[in-house]
């Protein structure tokens, strides 16, 4: 594969050079590992930097709706559009029901917009990788805003908030004063949250949920990373477009501040170094369950710490001790 050439036509962006590039950075075969850092190597000159937008939500929220109908609003305003999606279920089933072209429509007929469904790979690790080096691409090939979506499950909206700039928690409207067992730590990761379908006979309920989660947030800890009235909750409709002008001018003004302030580029600097040292923990895993001295000895230390005759920390060292001979 001629890396120099894809990188050209991925900056030139190509959607079709950009569905390869993905491919080749999910993949992990070691040949394709070493052209995937290549490309990604030739791509970071291109000094490009879009929005990043996470977004989650249970499914039935309307997540797929509102991805389309904002991905539709963004595009009318000239932005180009990708939109990601990290599943933590295929991980299990091997499909994938997040990112589906067919619950896009629309957009998957835009230029502007390039979707790509979620991987079906078996660890959440290799996931996490493979959705960093996607936004990366798809970065570099000159889209304004990606879009990463994820279902509600914590160990998921963690990884997707920590490789983005914004993190949206997309609601439903709800009738009493439960909060749908939203947890707290996916509360307190939200920048804003949106109570979707405020529209028709659903409008009231969704205003009413609005107000419900305006005051839970409003008892949240003040992070530093926030003006004045952030983390916000909002209405929006995925099926009327109501409320989708606010909403982005609120991811906007908030992207603003954050710049002014300096904490864009700090959070950013953040994730990267934390992206670093996943790669380097997931390289020394590799290493480890790779080495032909070492598998055999894994197993049998196994058994023998299982016996009680090794304690599990003189065990590990062991096989340590072999790593660095
Ligand atoms: P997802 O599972 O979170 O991706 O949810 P979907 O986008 O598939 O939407 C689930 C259901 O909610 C579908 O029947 C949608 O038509 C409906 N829905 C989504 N957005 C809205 C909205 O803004 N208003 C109303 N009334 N229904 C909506």
């Amino acid at each position: 594969m001629d890396i120099d050439d894809l990188a050209k036509r991925v900056a030139a962006g190509e959607r079709r050079a950009l569905a390869r590039a993905i491919t080749l950075v999910e993949s992990a075969r070691p040949d394709h590992r070493a052209q995937a850092a290549r490309l990604l190597d030739a791509l970071k000159g291109a000094g490009r930097e879009a929005l990043r937008i996470g977004l989650s939500g249970t499914p039935g929220v309307g997540k797929s709706t509102f991805i389309e109908a904002f991905g539709m609003f963004l595009i009318e305003r000239g932005l180009k559009v990708a939109v990601l999606a990290v599943d933590p279920s295929s991980a299990r089933s091997g499909g994938s029901i997040l990112g589906d072209k067919t619950r896009m429509e629309r957009l998957a007929r835009e230029a502007n917009a390039f979707i790509r469904p979620s991987p079906s790979q078996t660890q959440l690790g290799g996931v996490a990788r493979r959705t960093r080096e996607a936004v990366a691409l798809c970065e570099a090939a000159g889209f304004d805003v990606v879009l990463i979506e994820t279902v509600g499950v914590g160990q998921s909206e963690t990884m997707v908030a920590g490789m983005a700039d914004l993190f949206l928690l997309l609601i439903a409207p709800a009738g009493g004063d439960e909060l749908q067992g939203v947890k707290r730590g996916i509360m307190e990761m939200a920048d804003l949250i949106l109570v979707n379908k405020a529209d028709g006979a659903l409008k009231e309920t969704a205003m009413r949920t609005c107000a419900d989660y305006a005051g839970a947030l409003r008892l949240l800890r003040k992070r530093a990373q926030d003006p004045d009235g952030y983390p916000r909750a909002m209405t929006v409709s995925a099926l009327s477009y109501d409320g989708l002008p606010e909403a982005w001018a609120a991811m906007g003004a908030l992207a603003e501040w954050r710049r002014a302030q300096g904490y864009w580029a700090a959070n950013r600097a953040e994730q990267a170094r934390r992206w670093f040292e996943e790669e380097l923990r997931a390289a020394l895993l590799a290493r480890l369950e790779n080495d032909p001295r070492i598998r055999g000895m894994v197993a049998d230390l196994g058994d023998s710490v299982a016996a009680g005759e090794t304690s599990p920390g003189a065990a590990a060292d062991k096989v340590l001790d072999v790593l660095d001979r």
